[in-house]
């Protein structure tokens, strides 16, 4: 224990790229820790194992390492509350569900997924909102063993009150009431005996002695399971405080349609790390202006949790821009801007990825730059005129791209085979030869018809990279073709 006792967590699950709100809410923690002399340790919340994976769960500890977050406890240097991976904590949640039906605060449910969607669509169709309706309340103990006996399938439930409200005190929102009505019987261990997110979360938070859980607004909504949880297991319920979502500039929530949102893209293009905390900071910060550029020590000290906006942080790529710029410029000696350039270039393999590929292209090193740039470059600037040289028409190529962007997406790990094998199998559900589909990715990714290989080129790069360029080349193509009559 530390000498405050304070304990805080960042608890990500690795189920996509590492997000810049992942390392927003990181910091909070770990700057409410540092303000606190408390410690701050990461947990990995897996228990969706359909869509967690080993690649971004790596991605999630490179990324929060690169911002400069250090943790005291987590999966890969472990701890005295460990293991800190849901999905190795199997054994340790089970009695707890076992715990709260004997207790009579949870009820073995055997609806099945067909029952329970037309039970929904049924109270769509009459304008309620969705929630178990209580079916398997009704069965006896006796009833509930004969039909486990007899081998059916069943989860475990919790019980809700029925009247009045859960009022809370949140650390941000202030004080909250959310009727009982309105909070669905939530499921706590699966079919398959792993718990769901909100029963694992509990349980964790309270073994590992976490006494405040700092986290995204979405899930204040989740509060009163959350507390009616450590009241079920008489267990003292942390301090919670929800902080807003980070949002663009015209208010709709931050999502990588729009704008690049993965902590990597961030670190390709060369931004540095402290001034992408330094920016994330000044959302949790009073200060006046001029005073802008902090470091993480100095962010710790001005530290005000008690100050925070509802507002909203938002995220503006101009501000962090100008920061990035002045940290460049202000912060680095020379020696230090030196040696983070050539760290930056070296990130991920990059430059020695590119060489690789570019010593059998060309006849002088001074062909480098032009070639396999680049890979390197933060703005491409791709004209639309690059483009008319495509035997495709522009209709076609927008099509292309268009086709090629979400399905990307679907790729769960990124490599030059995957990569491949996803352009073959679009190239075949369009209809097209390869070549067609990749002349224009080639000018999207490169900015030239003539460069590195495609496939090679897009791995190296990484996918937010590329999911960028592609977006900006779909703009660019579009200002090609003519309005539809
Ligand atoms: N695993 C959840 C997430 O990634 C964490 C929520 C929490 O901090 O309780 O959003």
């Amino acid at each position: 224990m530390t000498a405050s006792g304070v304990r805080v967590r960042i608890a990500p699950s690795p189920t996509g790229e590492p997000h810049v709100g992942t390392a927003y809410i990181a910091l909070f923690n770990y700057l409410f820790a540092k303000k606190n002399g408390g410690e701050f340790i990461l947990r990995i919340e897996d228990t969706d194992a359909t869509r967690s994976t080993p690649e971004f769960e790596q991605k999630v500890l490179d990324a929060l390492k690169w911002c400069g977050l250090e943790w005291k406890e987590g999966p890969d240097i472990g701890g005295p509350y460990g293991p800190y991976r849901q999905s190795d904590r199997k054994d340790i949640y089970t009695p707890y569900g076992q715990e709260l039906l004997d207790k009579g605060h949870a009820f073995r449910c055997f609806c099945t997924p067909e029952r329970l969607e037309k039970m929904r669509e049924e109270q769509r169709a009459a304008g309620k909102a969705p929630k178990y309706d209580g079916l398997c309340l009704k069965y006896s103990a006796e009833e509930v063993s004969s039909k486990m006996a007899a081998g059916e399938g069943s989860v475990i439930r919790m019980k809700i009150p029925t009247e009045g409200s859960c009022d809370f005190t949140d650390g941000v929102y202030g004080d909250v009431s959310i009727p009982w009505d309105s909070v669905d019987m939530q499921v706590l261990i699966k079919g398959d005996g792993m718990p769901t997110y909100h029963m694992a979360n509990v349980i964790d938070d309270h073994l590992m002695q976490i006494t405040h859980v700092a986290r995204g607004e979405e899930w204040l909504a989740s509060v009163p399971k959350h507390i009616l949880l450590y009241r079920y297991f008489g267990w003292e319920q942390p301090v919670f405080m929800h902080l807003s979502l980070m949002r663009n500039a015209d208010k709709s929530k931050l999502s990588k349609r729009k704008n690049p949102t993965s902590i990597s893209y961030y670190s390709a293009l060369g931004y540095i790390p402290e001034a992408l905390m330094n920016f994330l900071g000044l959302f949790f910060v009073q200060i006046a202006e001029g005073e802008e550029l902090l470091t993480m020590e100095e962010l710790s000290e001005k530290f005000d949790p008690e100050n925070l906006s509802k507002a909203g942080a938002i995220f503006d790529i101009q501000k962090l821009d100008w920061l990035n710029g002045r940290w460049i410029r202000e912060k680095l000696s020379e020696q230090e801007f030196q040696a983070r350039v050539l760290d930056w270039a070296m990130e991920n393999d990059r430059l020695k990825a590119g060489l690789r590929l570019s010593q059998s292209r060309i006849s002088k090193l001074g062909e480098l730059p032009d070639l396999a740039g680049f890979l390197l470059k933060s703005d491409l600037g791709v004209d639309p005129s690059a483009f008319a040289k495509i035997k495709s028409p522009p209709e076609e190529i927008l099509e292309i791209l268009n086709t090629v962007q979400p399905d990307l997406e679907k790729i769960l790990e990124w490599n030059v085979e995957t990569i491949e094998a996803e352009l073959r199998a679009i190239a075949d559900r369009m209809g097209k030869k390869l070549k067609v589909i990749v002349a224009p990715l080639f000018v999207a990714v490169s900015g030239s018809s003539r460069s590195l290989p495609l496939f090679d080129s897009m791995a190296i790069l990484g996918r937010s990279v590329v999911r960028q360029r592609l977006k900006l080349a779909s703009q660019a193509v579009a200002s090609l073709v003519g309005p539809k009559n």
